[in-house]
């Protein structure tokens, strides 16, 4: 058993059936079972099934809120107003697109034959997700696979089970042939045993680095097709000629959404010289209206962090950095988890603080003399997810996103994203794209039928044509 406790208060919640090796092989023999049947489905069948899913969802708002709130201690209207639309509209996105795959195109592409592209599903997806936005993550590898005509055996993070289970059964409700949905619960171990289960024929992963690389090398003895969502270090870079009202906001929310738990999350911002002091007085000011609190308050903008151990880690890479802190710094005192909104600057760029992924509410701030400056330091980590520019000088925006070596560019913004645009990264951030159809497309194979236009006849020959 796992004994689910609650960040926000440090009580337990709930306690969770840990699964075996014996029950990763059974969930994914039931699955190659409910593959042989979906995958001759129509895309219409599926985009039916992710619809009727859909509507399930959305009707059972109340109940999965509060499941994600009581273990991630994110603010329930967060959840409910936010994440939780943005995760239906994904499942309806994906409905749309199981019925425009790319592939199916044919022509004569060699005189005397037709050639037809074909998209096929690959089978059963291992599916590994992290316990940041545990509901989202859920949907972003659920739905693409299912809507190619795959079965999923899916593990949460041990920490936050509950609403990716609750899933499964609302899968079920909504008519999916048994086994195709299936969850197992657990840790690194379980994870593992999924990944290198002869019978899954590709894993997907959303986590850090270091697991991506565990679930790379796993996947290798098979030969199996990956999926890797990594860490990030988003860099902000702002210009001399930024609206310094607007980009203190939309950093300080970058910085501090979901307590900074994001793998897109504002992480260094990079300030023209010129601006550095006015800059660093906006941001202070608005990291300081950030209000951590209650999750069930409509006061509060940001929750706990995961668990008093990653708190403890937060801290550490606080109290070891280099350069000024001016805001936050220390953990607030209980009962929960919770980090105050940091703000450090003059750190040095090749510092733990400015290369490591913190993952929590903690913004390093640097100046640049040139825009070449700028860029360098912006793509002087390990990572590659995503990134903003706050300028008004549109030629510029678009000549450095161009040199930024990163899956998203925002340009005055930091963070919105859509169900039709590809998220993914590059570099440590790994690849393979969440969302948009591109997600789909991952999650199938493309295959050429070539039909022959004569009708059979003595050969004569053993060369080809
Ligand atoms: P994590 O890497 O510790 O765990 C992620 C998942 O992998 C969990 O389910 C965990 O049990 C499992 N796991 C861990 N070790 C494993 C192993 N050796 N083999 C198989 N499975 C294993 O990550 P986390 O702490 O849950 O989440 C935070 C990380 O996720 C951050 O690095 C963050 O940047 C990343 N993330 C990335 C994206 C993205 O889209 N790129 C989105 C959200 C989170």
């Amino acid at each position: 058993m796992t004994l689910l406790i609650n960040p926000a208060t440090g009580e337990p919640v709930d306690e969770v059936p840990d699964s075996t090796p014996t029950d990763v092989s059974a969930a994914v023999q039931a699955g190659r079972d409910a593959f042989t049947q979906w995958r001759d489905t129509t895309p219409a069948d599926r985009a039916r099934l992710l619809l009727r899913l859909a509507d399930l969802v959305e009707a059972d708002a109340e109940e999965l809120t509060r499941l994600e709130v009581e273990e991630t201690g994110k603010p329930a209207a967060v959840f409910r107003d936010g994440e939780l639309p943005f995760a239906i509209d994904n499942l309806r996105f994906f409905a749309g697109a199981a019925r425009s795959l790319d592939g199916t195109g044919a022509g004569v592409l060699s005189a005397g034959y037709t050639s037809a592209l074909i998209r096929r599903p690959i089978g059963v997806i291992g599916s590994i997700a992290p316990w940041n936005f545990p509901f989202i993550m859920a949907v972003w590898k659920i739905g693409p696979a299912i809507a190619a005509g795959n079965a999923v055996v899916i593990k949460p993070a041990p920490a936050t089970p509950r609403s990716t289970l609750r899933l499964a059964a609302l899968m079920a409700e909504a008519g999916a042939p048994e086994g195709l949905l299936q969850v197992v619960t657990g840790g690194a171990d379980i994870g593992q045993a999924l990944v290198t289960d002869p019978g899954v024929d590709m894993v997907g992963v959303t986590g850090s680095t270091a697991t991506g690389r565990a679930v790379m090398r796993g996947a290798t003895g098979g030969l199996k097709r990956v999926h890797l969502e990594l860490g990030g270090k988003a860099p902000a870079l702002v210009f001399d000629d930024a609206s310094l009202a607007d980009m203190a906001f939309g950093v300080t929310m970058g910085a501090t959404y979901n307590t900074g738990q994001d793998c897109t999350a504002a992480t260094r911002v990079y300030i023209a010289r010129s601006r550095y002091d006015e800059a660093l007085e906006a941001l202070h000011a608005a990291m300081e209206q950030v209000r951590p609190g209650d999750p069930w308050s409509d006061e509060t903008d940001i929750g706990p962090l995961i668990s008093a151990a990653h708190r403890d880690r937060v801290n550490g890479f606080v109290t070891r950095a280099s350069g000024r802190v001016l805001l936050g710094g220390k953990p607030i005192d209980g009962p929960g988890f919770y980090y105050p909104p940091t703000l450090i600057a003059d750190a040095d760029q090749s510092s733990e603080i400015v290369q490591g992924e913190i993952f929590g509410p903690v913004l390093v701030a640097l100046p640049f003399d040139s825009e070449e400056e700028a860029i360098r330091l912006a793509n002087d980590t390990p990572y590659g997810l995503a990134s903003s520019i706050w300028s008004v000088d549109v030629a510029r925006a678009l000549r450095v996103a161009h040199q930024l070596d990163v899956g998203v560019t925002w340009v005055n913004d930091h963070l919105p994203i859509a169900s039709e645009a590809p998220h993914g990264g590059v570099k440590g951030s790994g690849f393979g794209k969440d969302m948009s159809q591109e997600a789909v497309q991952e999650y199938s194979v493309v295959r050429h039928l070539m039909i022959k236009h004569a009708a059979p006849e003595a050969r004569d020959s053993f060369r080809p044509a």
